[in-house]
């Protein structure tokens, strides 16, 4: 499935995602790919495991997962001066595995665990290398009244980046989200159809900036 729909996807959980213009859509889905993407090269081939151990970062093994907004906790990062580390809910990472299938596979419990700790690992390099793909990326007009305007963030960018920095480490062959809408569908919480009516309103958001982008470029 297409990186870009599905970064899509993760962008239109963000708080602000109807303040996104529909033409800096692609900017923002592109910029994060792309810094996981290029965040992922300088360590292909090293085992996540391993980067870890060479980084200092801890790994715990948590309880259950907590339940919170209906939606069950993988794992936790904590990021402090004094250390990182990742908190671990191997009940939650095996059921996600369970429901992982596509295409006539699905991940194992460890190939799961590993997706986490990729994702996690995102985070904390970025907040040890003092890097924000969200903060790089130019913020949206989130409030503008009388000529006063409020300029924010889009924190989904985040997630997009972390998604796609994982797919490149672990040779995925899909955005790491994905799963998670498969989990979804699997256990009836999500209706499939309701999946690929999100998608095709996605692709139709960046075919529309993509043809407005045809249409510049025939006129130069
Ligand atoms: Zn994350």
């Amino acid at each position: 499935m297409d990186d870009r729909i599905l970064a899509m996807c993760e962008l239109s959980n963000d708080l602000l995602f109807q303040k996104i213009p529909p033409e800096r859509m692609g900017y923002y889905v592109d910029g994060a790919l792309e810094a996981g993407r290029t965040a992922a090269a300088q360590f292909r081939g090293t085992d996540i495991r391993s980067l870890y151990q060479s980084g200092g970062i801890r790994i715990y093994r948590g309880g259950t997962g907590k339940k919170g907004y209906g939606v069950v906790l993988r794992g936790q990062a904590t990021m402090s001066p004094e250390g990182c580390s990742v908190e671990l809910y191997p009940d939650s990472i095996e059921e996600l595995a369970r429901h992982s299938g596509w295409e006539g596979r699905r991940l194992t419990g460890e190939e799961a665990t590993e997706v986490h700790l990729a994702h996690e690992f995102f985070h904390i390099w970025e907040y040890q290398q003092h890097k924000s793909i969200v903060e790089e990326l130019e913020g949206v007009v989130s409030f503008s009244l009388l000529g006063l305007k409020r300029h924010s963030h889009i924190n989904r960018c985040g997630e997009i980046a972390a998604h796609a920095f994982a797919k490149e480490l672990l040779s995925l062959p899909c955005l790491p989200n994905l799963y998670d809408y498969l989990y979804l569908i699997d256990t009836g919480k999500m209706a499939r159809g309701d999946f690929e009516e999100l998608c095709s309103r996605m692709e139709r958001l960046l075919l529309g900036e993509d043809a407005r982008y045809a249409v510049e470029g025939g006129a130069k």
